[in-house]
């Protein structure tokens, strides 16, 4: 079945290729519909290898006139999960929009593997990281395609890894088709776990140095947070991850917290230090935690 499926589904996804294998990062953004401001710049090299180093150094940015990010500075060592928190408003989304260079910034600069990201290819750049958005776009086809759009041509091998890294595989395994099983329009048949997870199972495959997750704000049971938290967990080991917070709870083994509050980084620390120190992350924590 899956032979002659593959080769039927092909041309399909060449086409989906075409059309911008970022297609899912740009929804997450809602960036598809406007004129894309950031272009490459003369003389962009691509790159290839990374190891991971994300650096931000005085990074200033502005939506129009408003400033959002006044002067961000972090660092993520290869390797490393890093969470950012805060309000709402405060500017975190902001950070990953930078990171995959949706926008140009006005002072500053952002580094990959001690890279000015502005001299990379915006294609070979956004190959470095993959992304797990809050919402993610799914297409009324098979599991098995909707997880294959990670990479076109990962082998059935890859697709079986990455959906056992997900913790996907007992999902698979109780459904009638298995993973030849359609999703529905827009991943409906799917609960907000099980469409996170097939999220996670594609940024694994897209196999980059980096990952982001954007958690989901909507709350999840606890039984589906949980195999959410442990798929991620699996399928960052070995990448640098940013994970871009809003329940705390999920983010206390992270090795760096960076506190947001309006576009400033206001403390940043692990778990235990940000409690002693008794700021902003502490008073989140406790709000959270009554
Ligand atoms: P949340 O937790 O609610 O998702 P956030 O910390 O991720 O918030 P951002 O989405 O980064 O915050 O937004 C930071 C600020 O920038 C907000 O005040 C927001 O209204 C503004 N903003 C975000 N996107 C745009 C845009 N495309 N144009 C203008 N302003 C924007």
């Amino acid at each position: 079945m899956m032979q002659l499926f593959i080769p039927l589904n092909f041309l399909g996804f060449v086409y989906r290729e075409i059309r911008g294998a970022l297609a899912n990062i740009e929804r997450m953004f809602g960036l598809l519909e406007r004129s894309p401001k950031v272009f490459d710049c003369d003389g962009a090299i691509k790159h290839q290898q990374l190891v991971g180093h994300i650096q931000f150094e005085d990074v200033g940015f502005s939506y129009d006139d408003r400033e959002i990010l006044h002067g961000v500075d972090f660092d993520i060592k290869p390797g490393q999960k890093v969470a950012v928190v805060g309000d709402s408003g405060a500017g975190k989304s902001t950070i990953v929009k930078l990171l995959f260079r949706f926008y140009n910034l006005n002072r500053g600069k952002i580094t990959l593997d001690g890279v000015d990201i502005q001299t990379l290819t915006l294609n070979s750049l956004r190959r470095l990281i993959a992304i797990v958005p809050q919402d993610t776009v799914l297409f009324n086809d098979t599991l098995y395609a909707n997880i294959l759009y990670g990479r076109p041509n990962a082998s059935e091998d890859e697709v079986l890894q990455a959906i056992k890294l997900a913790h996907l595989s007992d999902f698979v395994a109780e459904l009638p088709a298995g993973w030849d099983t359609k999703v529905g329009e827009r991943g409906l048949k799917l609960s907000g776990g099980e469409k996170q997870r097939v999220a996670i199972a594609r940024a694994v495959l897209k196999n980059a140095p980096i990952m982001v997750f954007d958690e989901a704000t909507s709350s999840l049971d606890s039984r589906s947070e949980k195999a959410i938290l442990e798929a991620l967990s699996d399928a960052a080991k070995d990448h640098t991850s940013l994970v871009i917070a809003h329940r705390l709870s999920t983010i206390t083994d992270a090795d760096k917290i960076i506190v947001l509050s309006k576009g400033c980084i206001v403390e940043q620390g692990d778990h235990d230090s940000l409690l002693e120190a008794k700021g902003l992350y502490a008073k989140l924590w406790n709000i959270q935690n009554q």
